[in-house]
């Protein structure tokens, strides 16, 4: 019972902002906060690392609308535009690097190869993880993905 208290408050803390004031809307919004505080109970409990339930929601946001983005490119229609190249940048989000989908080696074509990101590594190297878009040895995709 004391669980199911404080999920309540949880889902009270930052409810879901609902003008339409249909029941339907509101259970399913409701439901969407409950599942939301559940997931957010469960990544506290991995020990990744400690954040706000407000953070966590938008770092939840922040992931699906980055997921969405991943999917359509290539599967999706084809585009009038070429694919842009890309680059590494420095450091991936957590809800990016951590969390499964494409990360696969690819080779980039630029002039120089840039430092691995794994910190246990110092060499350097022109791959790139296709998912967190950092630069990384293929040697370092466990290490790096925390696998
Ligand atoms: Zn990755
Ligand atoms: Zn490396």
């Amino acid at each position: 019972m004391g669980g199911v208290d404080l999920m309540d408050q949880c889902v009270a803390m930052y409810p879901h902002r609902r003008k339409n004031k249909r029941w339907y809307t509101k259970v399913f919004f409701h439901f969407l906060d409950v599942t939301t505080v559940n997931a957010w109970h469960l990544y506290k409990m991995s020990g990744l690392e400690q954040m706000d339930l407000l953070h966590f929601k938008a770092s939840v946001a922040r992931a699906l609308i980055n997921a969405g983005s991943i999917k359509t490119r290539g599967r999706g229609r084809p585009s009038a535009t070429p694919p842009r190249k890309r680059r590494a940048v420095s450091k991936a989000p957590a809800e990016i690097r951590f969390v499964s989908g494409n990360h696969w080696p690819q080779l980039t074509e630029a002039k120089n190869a840039n430092r691995c990101q794994d910190a246990a590594c110092t060499r350097k190297t022109k791959y790139i993880c296709m998912q967190c878009c950092v630069a990384l040895c293929p040697g370092c995709f466990a290490n790096y993905h925390g696998r």
